[in-house]
């Protein structure tokens, strides 16, 4: 899916570094993006990577041989390749402040307690710029995006809801639509200058606006294939999203479809909501007006 090789550190602004969270996979692309804010000795990290020794290794160095020190660690969503380094990033910042927007899944973590919250439109001070929050709900309730202001063209970290290659996926399909559309409107005023995605997953994206756009126009084309799909499948009766799956990701790693399915079955529940699909039983077909 990536066709750029992402460096394990590399300097992506005059004030941003990308630090690669070395746990390639079918979800995480070439593994998990992690960033470092900031253009003095004191950074903001954002996200910690999967807790893999790697990681740890080229962090470990990066700030030594930089004399750089973390103050501030902010967490976008609650997925463990996100969180799992949060122990290490500890170890190696003893006085940074962790901050996340509150959630359940929190309390898995020993360091639930210190958790510190992010509320949405909070800012954070670094050398260089401010960073604000955005609460950004639908890939994971939890997930916030962090808007840069850095006095040049500006940036948006986008976590899991934006990805620097392909499509991502949503625990709430309503509130990830909800999402874009904020994202678009708040890229198309004046108030927010963004020149660049920082995405979680996958390069530096180029053209936010084209990008955001694509992103809402895949979910109402896949909207349109699975109604399509659903068709021709039905000619003897209702169909599941199983099939469906099948038949729209036949060109993708199996591996993704149980994933993909529950994608599949959030756009058919849409559908029904609107009227274009119905459910019979466990199954699915079109209602023809
Ligand atoms: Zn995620």
């Amino acid at each position: 899916m990536a066709s750029d090789v992402i460096p394990r550190v590399s300097a992506i602004s005059a004030a941003v570094t990308r630090v690669l969270g070395c746990n390639p996979g079918p979800f995480t692309l070439q593994g998990t993006n992690t960033y470092l804010v900031g253009r003095g000795r004191r950074r903001v990290l954002i996200d910690t990577g999967q807790g893999v020794p790697e990681y740890e290794t080229v962090l470990a160095e990066h700030v030594a041989s930089n004399d750089v020190d973390v103050s501030d660690v902010l967490l976008t969503h609650w997925h463990k390749d996100h969180v799992l380094g949060v122990d290490f990033v500890r170890r190696l910042f003893p006085r940074a402040a962790l901050w996340k927007f509150p959630d359940d899944h929190d309390a898995e973590h020993a360091w639930a307690s210190d958790i510190r919250p992010i509320a949405d439109m909070a800012t954070f001070d670094v050398d260089g710029g401010v960073l604000t929050a955005w609460h950004t709900p639908g890939h994971t309730a939890d997930h916030c995006m962090f808007h840069f202001a850095d006095g040049a063209g500006g940036a948006l970290f986008t976590g899991d809801t934006i990805l620097g290659a392909g499509s991502s996926v949503f625990e709430d399909l309503h509130s990830y639509m909800t999402t874009l559309g904020l994202v678009r409107d708040r890229l198309a005023g004046s108030t927010w200058q963004v020149g660049e995605l920082y995405p979680a997953h996958g390069p530096v994206v180029r053209d936010p606006r084209a990008k955001v756009a694509e992103y809402i126009k895949h979910r109402l084309d896949r909207e349109d294939q699975i109604v399509a799909v659903t068709r021709d499948l039905g000619t003897s009766g209702p169909v599941d999203a199983a099939a469906i799956v099948a038949v729209l990701y036949k060109e993708v790693n199996p591996a993704v479809w149980p994933r993909a399915e529950r994608g599949v079955v959030q756009h058919l529940n849409r559908l029904a909501a609107t009227g274009r699909m119905e459910a019979v039983g466990d199954r699915w077909q079109v209602r023809d007006p």
